[in-house]
């Protein structure tokens, strides 16, 4: 298993669709560990209060637990909340605590409310982070702060959607949440990346909700999609991703050949140095 290649500048994504069960935290952990385990120096941002990043990842976060919402709400640096995900040397963990459930609300009376994970990330890039070669932030269900926060400091959107029928219905606010980040806080912000989950060839749905993504998307959908597996959806439980929990299986394979994908779209240009 030879390496993909690496960024030259750290690429941060916010991984974002405001309904829930879509594969969010799946993809996120999945293709950050899979990154990880080919090489590349990896921060996870939980961003959701559920912590459910935190939980598959494998890291410490009960309430009290040094977490984002110290680092939102109380200026403490990154550095000293991220934790070393316990399965993969080279992938890091900020966890969310319960504590999270409130930031939304908390934000709101915050000055450079929108900006308080941008500063906090670019400080960690500036010095304790700065050989980081990827920073995926899971945000909550919502468009909310917590998820603005992630869109300021992001250059680039990763959006999973799964092939259904409501699939595409509240793509429309949430491109036009990232047109408006793009316009008032963040020039650089883009949708990069679209990854089809829990993808059934078998049905005529999910075939013409695919080719209706690729369709409106056809050069940020990725070529891979990830099939529904049973392996994917149990690997939490063990504290683990189904990249460590079982690097065979169907699930496991599609989230590598995604991190392929995505590793190939930000690779350095022939002939630049690295
Ligand atoms: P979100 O973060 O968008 O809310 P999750 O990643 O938590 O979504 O996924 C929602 C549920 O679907 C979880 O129970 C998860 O284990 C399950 N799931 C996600 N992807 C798969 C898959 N490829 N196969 C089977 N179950 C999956
Ligand atoms: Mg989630």
């Amino acid at each position: 298993s030879s390496d993909f290649p690496r960024p030259r500048e750290t690429r941060v994504f916010a991984v974002s669709n405001q309904k829930g069960g879509v594969g969010k935290t799946t993809t996120t952990v999945n293709v950050a560990a899979a990154l990880a385990q080919r090489g590349a120096n990896v921060l996870v941002i939980d961003a959701d209060p559920q912590g459910n990043a935190s939980t598959a990842l494998g890291v410490d976060h009960h309430s009290g637990t040094p977490s984002i919402y110290d680092v939102l709400l109380d200026d403490v640096p990154m550095a000293k909340v991220a934790q070393r995900c316990p399965e993969i040397s080279s992938l890091w963990c900020i966890p969310a605590t319960i504590d999270l459930a409130g930031a939304d609300i908390e934000l709101v009376s915050v000055v450079r409310r929108e900006f308080r994970l941008h500063d906090a990330l670019r400080d960690l890039l500036e010095g304790p982070g700065k050989d980081l070669d990827y920073v995926f932030i899971d945000c909550p269900p919502s468009l909310g702060l917590l998820t603005l926060n992630a869109m300021v400091v992001a250059q680039e959107v990763l959006i999973p959607i799964q092939c259904e029928y409501y699939a595409l219905e509240g793509l429309t606010q949430l491109i036009k949440t990232v047109e408006m980040v793009r316009k008032h806080l963040n020039r650089e912000l883009e949708v990069s990346t679209i990854v089809l989950t829990m993808f059934d060839a078998r049905t005529n749905l999910a075939r013409e909700v695919a080719d209706e993504v690729r369709a409106h998307f056809p050069t940020q959908t990725l070529e891979q999609t990830i099939p529904r597996s049973v392996r994917v959806s149990e690997a939490p439980s063990h504290g683990q991703t189904v990249i460590t929990h079982d690097p065979h299986s169907s699930g496991a394979v599609a989230y590598t050949a995604v991190a392929r994908e995505i590793a190939m779209a930000g690779a350095p240009a022939q002939g630049e140095h690295q």
